[in-house]
C-alpha cells in the first residue's frame, strides 16, 4: 500500500517527478496526481482516570510489553475525533479533556503519532477483539510498557506534567 508504484486511480505506473520546493514525489501524468511519500497520521492515546493509567495489549502481539489505546487517522477525521472513537473501539469508554502530549514519529511504521491524554469518567471497560488485554495501571508505578516506546514517552510527559 504504501509507496504504490501504480497510480490508484488509473493503475498507470508513476513517474518520479521533481516539485517547485525540489522534492522528487511519485506522479502519475495521467492524473496530475502526486503520491507524496509521507508517513500516515495515527494517534496514541492515554487514558487516565485520577491516578490510574489505561494500557491495553493487542491480539498477536509477540513481546510481553503493554501499550495504549492506538490508531490510525480515517480520512475526514481529526485527531481528537480519532482519538475519541478509538478509545469507544478498543475498550468501550468515553473520553473528554483531551489535550495533547506531544507528537512522534514511529519511523519503523512510517507513522506520524499524535500523542494524546484523555481522561475517562468511569474505568468499566469492554475490550475488542483486536484487544488481548487491557487493565488500569497506577500512573505513578512502574508500568509494563516497553523503555523508549512512544508509549512509554506518552506516559513520561504526563507524568512530567502533573
Ligand atoms: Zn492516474
Amino acid at each position: 500500500m504504501k509507496d504504490p508504484n501504480y497510480c490508484s486511480t488509473c493503475s498507470k505506473e508513476l513517474i518520479l517527478k521533481t516539485l517547485l520546493d525540489g522534492s522528487v514525489e511519485k506522479y502519475c501524468p495521467q492524473c496530475d496526481k502526486v503520491f507524496f511519500n509521507a508517513p500516515s497520521p495515527a494517534v496514541i492515546v492515554a487514558v487516565v482516570n485520577g491516578d490510574k493509567i489505561l494500557l491495553t495489549r493487542s491480539v498477536g502481539w509477540n513481546h510481553p510489553y503493554w501499550g495504549l489505546v492506538a490508531g490510525h487517522v480515517k480520512s475526514g477525521e481529526t485527531a481528537e475525533e480519532t482519538a475519541v472513537r478509538e478509545v469507544r473501539e478498543e475498550v468501550s469508554l468515553v473520553v473528554k479533556n483531551l489535550s495533547i502530549v506531544g507528537t512522534f514519529a514511529h519511523k519503523d511504521l512510517d507513522l506520524l503519532m499524535i500523542g494524546f491524554r484523555a481522561n475517562s469518567e468511569n474505568t468499566d471497560i469492554v475490550i475488542s477483539q483486536e484487544l488481548e488485554k487491557a487493565e488500569w495501571f497506577n500512573l505513578n508505578g512502574n508500568l509494563p510498557t516497553r523503555s523508549c516506546s512512544i508509549a512509554s514517552q506518552v506516559v513520561s510527559r504526563i507524568r512530567s506534567s502533573r
